[in-house]
């Protein structure tokens, strides 16, 4: 088994190896926890988390929110356009 793409992935601004997608439109299944009665709850993190719909908006940086652009300065929003800018800057 080959190592997978987001691995290789290197933020060009902070040099940090996590990216994240942006969904928009879309309908996320959250399990909540802690739901206070003032109505403030918290959701639980990691696990837990569905995405039943949407698209992608954009792939960016995890950490400074680094947005993939491709040559042309089009943000990137889809899979074969990060394939793509990954294998380019890798
Ligand atoms: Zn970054």
């Amino acid at each position: 088994m080959g190592e997978s793409l987001n691995e290789k992935f290197v933020c060009p601004s902070c040099k940090e190896t996590g990216f994240l997608e942006v969904i928009i439109d879309g309908a996320v299944l959250s399990h909540l926890i802690d739901l206070s009665d003032d109505g403030y709850f918290e959701h639980k993190e990691g696990s837990g988390v569905e995405v039943l719909e949407g698209f992608t908006s954009r792939f960016q940086c995890s950490i400074c929110g680094y947005t993939l652009t491709d040559d042309n300065g089009k943000t990137i929003d889809e899979g074969e356009g990060a394939v793509e800018w990954i294998t380019k800057h890798s």
